[in-house]
């Protein structure tokens, strides 16, 4: 449903002048990671060149995850009649929230009415009802990078973090009732390890149950099963995972489902759901998904969404916040920057930072100003690791390097550089490895 996966951060601050240094717009504007123009409106940040390259890393990161959890991938249209939120049971609970229909008719006739999508589950279902499905067929799991579309107003957007146009990396999982454990688990795991990898901390995992209130959808015995595999899921993963703390909440739970969410710290101490693994009754029915039975009868599906890395906007923003802009090596804009001393210097460390575009290092130089006033601007734009070339590096061919995120510095061999920075990230490691 609509809220899955993007539940907006709190937006405390509106005027830009009056924000603080570890917020996500001040270190985007510092690195160069997105712009807004009037003419194009609210909600619907440009990604600059630097930010276009930390989302296209995790959008490649999203898509390895899925494709190596057993995903297939999916496109389906940003756009379709409105009819399909009709069904889903969007445009009943969110049309506030959902851009108005446009009537492509012509004068003498209605035609369809077309809505951007407030959400991509409606698709994924449809996709999956395109065939008959076996028992043995399940689980289906479909993924996209998918944009969806919410109509916020004007005075709340801002930043990454609220936008109407939300990137998000999407997976929906169709399984019968006896599945949700094993892909609910399945799920949590990709989650942890893509957290792991991008350096975020978990505060704790959380359970939320239905409570006693009305409203809910789904049998009682439906909801006590998926409950009991849930807990059953955190049970373990918690055991592979001393210290990761598990807590349930009763009446935390969509109305459709139980779900587990992934609860982290933002840069402010601030609590929030990152991720979520959501079990869903009510979408398979609306669509009526079904299966055939190994006794030859139709049964009804379960559907799980399930998002990784979630929204490409609200991601980066985040990790801009709780990194301070010094991102792991694999998602810094800018690699190396190289700085020769003296002009003099300048070919060589061209030809240096050939090499290093050649292995697949984002390589930057910069020659004009002062030799403090570069490493102040290299340090302010969080270019990952800074490097200097003057008489003696260029003799013995060596690079003094400066790693402010590890507050490190050493002269290493071009070729030993090379191959240090081309490790960590190849490797997305969150930190590089220097050697002692
Ligand atoms: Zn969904």
């Amino acid at each position: 449903m609509i809220d899955n996966h993007t539940d907006p951060l709190p937006e405390a601050l509106s005027s830009e002048a009056a924000l603080p240094s570890s917020d996500h717009r001040v270190i985007g504007r510092e690195m160069g990671i997105f712009a807004s123009n009037p003419l194009i409106g609210s909600g619907l940040p440009l990604w600059l060149p630097g930010g276009a390259i930390i989302r296209r890393e995790l959008e490649q990161y999203a898509h390895q995850l899925a494709m190596e959890s057993g995903c297939a991938e999916v496109y389906s249209p940003v756009l379709a009649k409105q009819e399909l939120y009709q069904r889903s049971g969007h445009w009943a609970k969110f049309a506030d929230d959902m851009f108005p229909a446009m009537d492509v008719g012509d004068h003498d006739h209605a035609g369809d009415q077309l809505v951007l999508r407030p959400a991509n589950c409606p698709h994924h279902a449809l996709i999956f009802a395109s065939e008959q499905r076996s028992y043995r067929d399940l689980p289906i799991r479909y993924h996209e990078m998918a944009a969806m579309f919410r109509a916020e107003r004007s005075g709340v957007l801002s930043g990454l973090s609220r936008v109407r146009q939300i990137n998000l990396d999407d997976t929906h999982v169709f399984c019968r009732p006896d599945q949700i454990a094993q892909e609910a688990e399945l799920a949590l795991d990709c989650v942890l390890r893509g957290l792991t990898v991008l350096g975020v901390g978990i505060d704790h995992l959380r359970l939320s149950l239905r409570d006693d209130g009305d409203g809910y959808l789904g049998d009682d015995d439906q909801w006590r099963d998926a409950q009991d595999q849930l807990r059953g899921v955190l049970d373990r993963v918690g055991a592979l995972r001393p210290g990761l703390q598990i807590r349930e909440a009763a009446g935390e739970a969509a109305f459709y489902g139980p779900k587990i969410d992934v609860q982290v710290l933002d840069a402010r101490g601030h609590q929030e759901s990152l991720a979520t693994v959501q079990v869903d009754f009510n979408q398979p029915e609306r669509f009526g998904l079904k299966y055939v039975d190994a006794d030859g009868s139709d049964r009804g599906v379960i559907m799980v969404h399930r998002g990784v890395l979630g929204a490409m906007e609200r991601m980066v923003g985040f990790l801009l916040e709780i990194h301070d802009g010094r991102l792991p090596l694999w998602l810094a804009p800018v690699q190396l920057c190289l700085l020769p001393v003296h002009p003099d210097h300048h070919d060589h460390v061209r030809r240096l930072a050939d090499r290093m575009t050649a292995a697949a290092l984002r390589a930057r130089v910069e020659s004009d100003g002062t030799l403090g006033r570069r490493i102040r601007a290299a340090r302010k734009r969080r270019d990952a690791v800074l490097g200097v070339v003057g008489d003696a590096e260029r003799a013995a061919d060596t690079v003094s390097i400066i790693d402010p995120r590890a507050d490190i510095s050493a002269v290493l061999r071009s070729g030993e550089l090379i191959d240090i920075l081309g490790g960590a990230a190849s490797s997305r490691a969150v930190k590089i490895n220097w050697p002692q």
